[in-house]
């Protein structure tokens, strides 16, 4: 007969039907099953108990009938209660009383039933009167038991047991529940049996057995209540777990004055303090502790209300944290003066707690570093690092309907500021004025930077995840929400809307970039920053620690096989410097052309944009080269000793062009105005931006194609970081620059300009006397270039992904669009799992990947690999960068600390197994890879013959 009921005896049973794992334990008799049945074996006063396992719940949801024996179980185990309290279910003279407790494999606080004080009837009621000589607490327990029956068992709404309540203690002009008298209650008792009369057409069962049985049922229906149903699909927990059912002996916390109840924290569980936190009530049921209806005693104050119970509590709590290694959520019951544990469980924490708590048991030699490394989620270093609103005031304004609208969570983290329509007044409010800035746009451009970088926060209408604004407030660190598209904003009458609800400009607007919840008004917040986070620094070291270990990877030769370094996306010396300080080991990704958008600069490159011959660009651009060196140098400074990936410029021209409706209109009003000075120039500009558009310009003349069109900008870019590389090797700085070459789509390109490039790198360290190692690589942005990658790698020295572009050109998706217009509707009707630009989509994407560091490294083995896209700072997209082989992820500098514990959990959970994630068997990638070799070997010697035979005809 299958086992459906374990008894609290039984620990070792339920061990065994799980195979020993103390998981499956869990899945069997639930969570808080687990912690009675192992508390019971190390000795600690629980009440007997039983448990029906999760099982028997299961097999009633599908048929909805008890499994077979199940009952029948039931009431042996019962027998064996009785026997061990000496007590009897229905026995008038010394009756049993039963709580009924659902307890599920994961905890889900207050969203099942449980029904207390099973047992008491008429007759049983006046046998414990008899007993404990306390009517006033009997009669209290039994009008409990028929209200909790009545809502939980039969369905009865609270109010129906609400309303005579109140009108009882009006009529005796009570204003407490503890004026009532026995026999106050004892009235109740009947009120609430003709409540359920009135309600449900039966009386409440005078039969103690029907009572547990109805309990029962009742507790495996509530796993499918609404509010179980809601809970599990917010926390990820699977519908087909089913909840045990807990079968308690009742003890009383409101025997009198020698009787109490409480729960406590082994640690504080929001500073993560080691301290007991904790309360309790004298004379009180279990609900009066949470409900908050009278005051209650810090834990502290039980040391001189009851010394030994206190004593032996401290003394058992803290054999189970040590037993549990992990913070404990106690809940117990003293019943003239003895005390009773009822429930252990690890205590939910703020991420504060979380980090603390996993530094202090690591430093206690409770768990190991990995242990501490493990307990810390990413998202709760992400909370601790951003400022966030204060918790309380969040919900209230939530509750009182300040919501205005809800995007895209781009960059985390909580702003609070005026609200203003432009980067200009954004920025001269925020310098001038003093103002806290929000700036809000239907979308940003290059040329908004300033107002970015001056705001508190940004919010856009449109864009997604990878969209302009998004990306360069993540790299700032500025908390940001995109594509909030229910906001219309009137440019002109500098206001915006939702609905009726309208935010002039000016007026204080709260964002959350962790949410994506925009509010109006001002929100309190509170702040943080990771050099004061001392234990969230040693918990980061710890996990570096994890990552150095080289034998994390097991990896054909050439591969790594450490696990993953972070570095950082950074574009001035400042954000380097702070990318250092979070604990990133190099700069994977340099935007150049950001540098190009500063004001003074920008109308030297426009200059050299609207050059009409080579000789004009080249003296645009030998202005700009001292400040670009200069930029160059701060890098170099700011990462002594690591390597720093500078990317030559990428977008398309007219990025960094007045736009076109704005030069037309401009020209328009001036002809009619009949403003003659300056026209004709700004005719010709308009010609000039005119002649640049392009249909497509995320697929147009950007990246490599545009170095090939106009090779003399990458040539003064590399001139100024070869220059800068120089000045600081000279001044006793290790530099290791490395030149990337963006948006390579066949090797041809790179043939074309990586050599003329290399040909200046030498030469500016012949001219300076300085050598140096570097290194010229190239994104993977375009899918062909992942196909082509054996080819690839023939040249480029290492390989970065541009998983911004590459999800874009893969999928077809555009960046700044799909989020607006149908990625959101994707997600939510499950045609896409994630939103690709924020998650890797290991399916195509992360194929592509993974096949062109295989192909790549068939070339050169030891080809250097990273991630610069957005995904670089995502904790799934990191475990498949460590998966396919990355060297590195680079992201923003304000998630690095999250991509090294990200890095850390990854390496723990594949230590030694990564390459089986469908990766070719090591033996067959290194055939493979002299077969590569020898093609490539013999490709490249008949280039070179070709280009000498070219070189010999020309001379001749
Ligand atoms: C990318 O495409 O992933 C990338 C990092 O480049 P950008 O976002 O600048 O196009
Ligand atoms: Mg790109």
């Amino acid at each position: 007969m299958k086992k459906w009921v374990y008894l609290f005896d039984e620990v070792r049973e339920v061990e065994k039907a799980a195979g020993g794992d103390w998981d499956s334990v869990k899945g069997i008799v639930g969570g808080k099953g687990a912690g009675l049945l192992d508390m019971t074996r190390a000795k600690v006063p629980v009440p007997p108990f039983f448990t029906v396992t999760t099982e028997a719940c299961n097999e009633y949801q599908k048929t909805g009938k008890f499994p077979k024996g199940m009952w029948e179980q039931e009431l042996v185990a019962l027998k064996q209660i009785e026997k061990k309290t000496g007590k009897k279910f229905g026995d008038p003279k010394n009756p049993l009383l039963v709580s009924c407790r659902s307890g599920a494999k994961f905890s889900m606080p207050g969203m099942m039933d449980t029904v207390l004080n099973i047992g008491l009837t008429d007759q049983t009621a006046e046998g414990m009167v008899q007993l404990t000589g306390n009517p006033r607490f009997v009669y209290d327990s039994y009008r409990r038991l028929v209200e909790m029956f009545g809502t939980v068992v039969l369905g009865i709404p609270d109010e129906a047991f609400e309303a005579p309540m109140n009108a009882y203690k009006a009529k005796k002009g009570y204003k407490l529940d503890v004026e009532m008298t026995a026999d106050d209650w004892k009235q109740m008792v009947q009120e609430f049996r003709q409540v359920v009369q009135r309600e449900k057409g039966i009386d409440f069962p005078q039969d103690p057995f029907k009572q547990l049985e109805l309990a029962t049922e009742a507790v495996f229906k509530s796993w499918n209540g609404k509010r179980a149903i809601d809970y599990r699909r917010h926390e990820h927990i699977p519908d087909d777990l089913g909840t045990a059912v807990n079968i308690v002996t009742m003890v009383f916390g409101n025997m009198g004055d020698e009787s109490g109840t409480g729960v406590a924290f082994t640690r504080n569980p929001s500073t993560g303090e080691e301290k007991m936190m904790g309360e309790y009530l004298l004379n009180a049921q279990g609900e009066d502790v949470v409900a908050g209806i009278r005051n209650t005693n810090a834990i502290e104050n039980l040391k001189n209300q009851m010394p030994e119970a206190y004593e032996q509590f401290m003394d058992i709590t803290g054999k189970l944290e040590t037993h549990y290694k992990e913070m404990q959520d106690v809940e117990f019951t003293i019943e003239n003066r003895k005390l009773w544990m009822l429930q252990t469980r690890n205590g939910k924490r703020t991420a504060k707690a979380a980090v603390k708590i996993a530094v202090d048991m690591a430093n206690e030699g409770l768990i190991t570093r990995e242990e501490a490394v493990k307990r810390v989620t990413p998202e709760q270093v992400d909370a601790l690092l951003h400022p966030h609103f204060d918790d309380k005031a969040k919900q209230n304004a939530e509750s009182s309907g300040s919501i205005f609208a809800k995007g895209v969570n781009a960059s985390p983290g909580a702003a609070v500021g005026q609200a203003y329509f432009d980067a200009d007044t954004a920025e001269k409010m925020a310098k001038e004025s003093k103002q806290d800035v929000i700036m809000v746009r239907p979308f940003t451009k290059p040329d908004d930077v300033h107002g970015m970088i001056a705001a508190k926060g940004v919010l856009t209408s449109e864009g997604g995840a990878t969209s302009h604004a998004a990306v360069v407030a993540r790299q700032f660190g500025i908390p940001c929400i995109v594509g909030a598209s229910s906001i219309k904003i009137d440019l002109e009458k500098r206001e915006m809307a939702v609905d009726h609800t309208v935010v002039k400009e000016g007026e204080w607007i709260s964002i959350d970039g962790t949410t994506g919840n925009v509010y109006v008004g001002k929100i309190p917040m509170t702040a943080a920053s990771l050099e004061e986070q001392t234990e969230l620094m040693t918990l980061l070291t710890w996990a570096d620690a994890i990552c150095t270990d080289p034998k994390t990877r097991v990896s054909p030769k050439g591969w790594p096989t450490r696990g993953l370094q972070v570095w950082a996306n950074a574009d001035y010396p400042k954000d380097a410097r702070r990318a250092r300080s979070y604990g990133a080991v190099g700069i994977g990704l340099c935007r150049t052309e950001h540098m190009f958008f500063e004001p003074e600069r920008l109308p030297i490159v426009q200059r050299m944009i609207l050059a009409e011959t080579s000789a004009e660009r080249t003296a645009a651009l030998n202005e700009l080269l001292p400040t670009q060196r200069k930029d160059f140098d701060g890098l170099f400074e700011a990462m002594d000793g690591y390597p720093v990936i500078i990317r030559l410029i990428d977008p398309p021209l007219h990025e960094f062009m007045p736009s076109e409706e704005d030069l037309l209109e401009e020209v328009i009003t001036m002809r009619v105005k009949g403003e003659t000075a300056g026209l004709e120039e700004k005719e010709h500009l308009l010609n000039a931006v005119k002649g640049m558009h392009e249909s497509n310009p995320m697929m147009g003349l950007r990246g490599v194609r545009l170095s090939i069109a106009m090779p003399e900008i990458v040539e003064m870019q590399v001139r100024a970081i070869f220059e800068a590389a120089a000045d600081c090797a000279k001044r006793g700085i290790v530099v290791k620059p490395e030149v990337m070459i963006p948006l390579t789509g066949t090797v041809k390109e790179l043939e074309w300009i990586q050599p003329r490039l290399v040909r200046i790198a030498k030469a500016v360290m012949d001219e300076k006397g300085v050598s140096f190692t570097y290194k010229f690589g190239t994104m993977i942005e375009i899918p062909r270039a992942a196909v082509t990658s054996a080819e690839v790698a023939e040249l480029a020295e290492f390989f970065s992904f541009g998983t911004n572009d590459l999800t874009q050109m893969t999928f077809g998706y555009s960046r700044d669009d799909a989020e607006r217009n149908f990625l959101v509707t994707y997600v939510e009707q499950g045609i896409l799992p994630k939103n690709p630009f924020q998650t890797l989509d290991r399916d195509g994407v992360g194929r592509l990947m993974k096949m062109a560091i295989e192909d790549g490294r068939t070339t050169r083995p030891n080809l250097e690999v990273g991630i610069c896209g957005e995904h670089g700072g995502d904790p799934e997209s990191i475990e498949w960068c460590h998966l396919i082989g990355n060297n590195y992820v680079s992201c923003s500098p304000f998630r690095v600390p999250i991509a090294r514990l990200a890095a850390a959990h990854v390496a723990l959970k594949h230590k030694g197994s990564v390459r089986k994630q469908g990766a070719r068997p090591v033996k067959k990638a290194a055939a493979r890879l002299s077969a590569t070799k020898a093609k490539a070997k013999s490709r490249i010697a008949t280039r070179k013959a070709a280009r000498k035979a070219k070189a010999a005809s020309r001379k001749k």
